[in-house]
């Protein structure tokens, strides 16, 4: 068990805690604030127990200088402050003496964001590339670390790893949650167990399947990645999505796994991805050389349910159709309807999914959100995750 914002002594302490900012922002206007909300929890614990929280985060990608207004956190700062009813002071700086003034002159319970950690990825990439000095002068900053940024704890960078390996460190509420509700249930899932994947590409979710695969009882693949299964297995798919590069590997791990992964037997295809394009259902075996498969049909979705029914663990990661036009949206509503309903423990993975299900009305029907994309992943590959590998275990002693 790692160590947690809970096993320290917060009063009056700087507690830096990194959180996952990194919300879609178009001119200056937030366009959801789930990552802020999710936050809450952890920052709200530390004001409460009495420190002086310093909160740090990335936004996008910061590669040339005009990437720097555009990825401001200025805007995340005015809603971080209406969302927690207090000031939120903003410094426009990642390091210098703005930054260190304020820092001196904070009182208990007073918060300070600071800028956009990635401008550091400036001058030689310095916090994507975990330079060691950087890491070592954010956490001079403070008294203790606490990430709570599960979307970059895959990832080896300043702001996460450099500054947990020179101070004390725990992590937050956020990460608490997502390693209780998705490393806690692989490890010891009840069953039977499914993994729906979805998505488009098929290479993304090699390390997942190849995890997952021994794991689970059924493999359940919709999306625009199905088509790689069905190529391989010699079915025509028209002018649907095709991962040329794994076509080996779907054969090898249908050949392999053949009872376990499910695949889609109807499709709804057409000839072009558009609201307004002519669609139609058919067998899995009748997609034309002109079409591509967009959505599952209705008897998938019935085999799907058939299977999801009996489950009492379900991770569901990655959309079955095109589910951002209407058109090719209902596999993907009927999967989130099917899941809303079953008596199991029921897991969304992160990013498109995610986005997919609070669309269509289904926010609190599930048993956990995960907030990651590419962490979520990461974790349901086994892999390790650099941002949480840092922090020690509970009991540890050096
Ligand atoms: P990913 O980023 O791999 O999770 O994929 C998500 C994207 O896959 C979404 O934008 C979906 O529109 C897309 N997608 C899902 N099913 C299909 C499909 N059958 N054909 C093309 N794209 C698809």
């Amino acid at each position: 068990m790692k160590k947690t914002i809970r096993d320290f002594e917060l009063e009056n302490k700087k507690v830096i805690i990194r959180c996952d900012f990194n919300v879609p922002i178009d001119n200056g206007l937030i366009l959801d604030d789930n990552r802020i909300r999710s936050s809450l929890e952890t920052i709200n614990y530390a004001i409460e127990k009495g420190s002086k929280v310093i909160l740090m985060s990335h936004l996008g990608r910061v590669k040339t200088v005009d990437d720097k207004v555009k990825n401001s956190l200025e805007p995340v700062s005015k809603r971080l402050s209406e969302l927690l009813g207090k000031e939120v002071k903003f410094i426009k700086d990642t390091r210098g003496p703005v930054l260190e003034e304020a820092i001196l002159k904070m009182n208990s319970g007073d918060v300070i964001l600071v800028e956009n950690t990635r401008y550091e990825d400036l001058d030689s990439k310095k916090e994507s590339n975990n330079d060691l000095e950087l890491g070592k002068y954010w956490a001079s900053l403070g008294d203790i670390f606490i990430n709570d940024a599960f979307g970059t704890s895959h990832r080896n960078h300043a702001s996460n790893v450099g500054i947990a390996s020179n101070l004390p460190s725990g992590i937050g509420f956020l990460i608490e949650k997502e390693l209780k509700n998705i490393k806690s249930t692989i490890d010891e899932p009840k069953r039977p167990f499914a993994v729906i994947l979805g998505g488009s590409k098929v290479s993304d979710k090699i390390g997942v399947i190849n995890n997952l695969v021994n794991i689970a009882d059924y493999i359940l693949i919709g999306g625009g990645m199905s088509y790689t299964f069905l190529k391989a297995k010699g079915n025509p798919i028209g002018k649907s999505l095709l991962d040329n590069d794994s076509l080996e590997f779907c054969s090898d791990i249908l050949s392999k796994y053949n009872e376990k992964i499910i695949l889609p037997v109807d499709v709804v295809c057409s000839s072009e991805i558009s609201e307004e394009s002519i669609s139609r259902e058919t067998d899995i075996n009748d997609i034309s050389e002109n079409e591509m498969g967009l959505d599952i049909g209705v008897k998938t979705i019935e085999n799907f349910e058939t299977i999801l029914k009996k489950c009492k663990t379900v991770i569901w990661n990655g959309p079955v159709g095109v589910f951002e036009i209407d058109k090719f949206s209902n596999g993907t509503r009927k999967i989130a309807e099917i899941l809303s309903k079953i008596d199991a423990t029921t897991i969304i993975g992160g990013g498109d999914t995610a986005s997919a299900v609070i669309n269509f009305g289904y926010k609190d029907s599930f048993t956990h959100i995960s907030t990651g994309g590419g962490a979520t992943l990461v974790m349901l590959e086994g892999s390790s995750m650099p941002g949480i590998d840092v922090i020690k275990d509970l009991n540890y002693e050096k």
